[in-house]
């Protein structure tokens, strides 16, 4: 039995006292959830006043990027020793990273590797664009994806198929086409790691989930939580979710 995983990844929004705010509107509702993994990943400039007032309860906290070097001259950029003074979790190769910023799976792998070093669980991101998808080829370039951006590294990680089509968007992958390339993922990881730990490795789906779509991801077979941009800056819409995610577990132990 996998634990279902639900962290928000809020980009670019919120200034620290909105942040506040927002974790302060989330933390009744989170603080004791059971059954179900939650993590919050802020803007950099909110980890630390968010690691404070997350203390003594279950949520979990993550960045959304990190460089692989230790410390040196890279201007703008957050050291894996530097996050995980703060976090648990990183978001590493997210579409937005890849398509903006130069993201490589070379590069995301130098960064899984110098996560797990540094004690931090590496949220990896992998998904197609629209024209990959028209094109069949979804099932190649993530198996790509999962392949390079995973080399050498070991298997304390979870990993987001967000097809990028359906980030920010409100187009969402149907939660079958969903669960089918999550089960190519997890083939792909049993080759890398045997089937025994593929098996227990945590998959996400993300992509326009929110409060009212999100049951039916969790209902999937290989679906185990999700990445959520848009809906986690909406404390209703993000608890609704953990919340859901929770029921499905319930419903799965019954
Ligand atoms: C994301 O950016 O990881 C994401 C899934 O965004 P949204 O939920 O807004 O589609």
């Amino acid at each position: 039995m996998r634990t279902p995983i639900i962290a928000g990844n809020w980009k670019m929004n919120k200034t620290v006292s909105e942040a506040r705010e927002l974790v302060s509107e989330m933390i009744p509702f989170l603080k004791d959830v059971q059954g179900v993994t939650t993590v919050l990943c802020p803007p950099a400039s909110a980890l630390l006043p968010i690691a404070a007032m997350l203390e003594g309860t279950d949520i979990g906290l993550g960045a959304q990027n990190m460089h692989w070097e230790a410390n040196g001259a890279y201007t703008g950029e957050l050291a894996p020793a530097m996050v995980s003074e703060f976090g648990q979790y990183v978001i590493l190769g997210h579409s937005e990273r890849r398509e903006y910023f130069g993201e490589t799976d070379e590069t995301v792998n130098k960064k899984v590797h110098a996560a797990q070093a540094n004690g931090l669980i590496p949220i990896v991101c992998v998904g197609e664009t629209l024209e990959e998808n028209e094109a069949n080829q979804t099932s190649a370039i993530v198996s790509r994806q999962i392949q390079a951006g995973l080399a050498g590294v070991k298997s304390d990680l979870v990993i987001a198929y967000e097809p990028i089509w359906a980030i920010g968007t409100g187009r969402a992958a149907t939660s079958e086409m969903a669960n089918a390339t999550i089960k190519i993922i997890r083939e792909v990881l049993a080759d890398i790691f045997g089937n025994e730990v593929a098996q227990g490795i945590r998959i996400l789906y993300g992509g326009s989930v929110k409060g009212s779509n999100a049951a039916e991801y969790f209902a999937q077979s290989d679906i185990d939580g999700a990445l959520i941009g848009g809906a986690a800056l909406k404390a209703d819409d993000f608890v609704k979710i953990v919340y859901v995610s929770r029921a499905e577990v319930m419903k799965g132990n019954s």
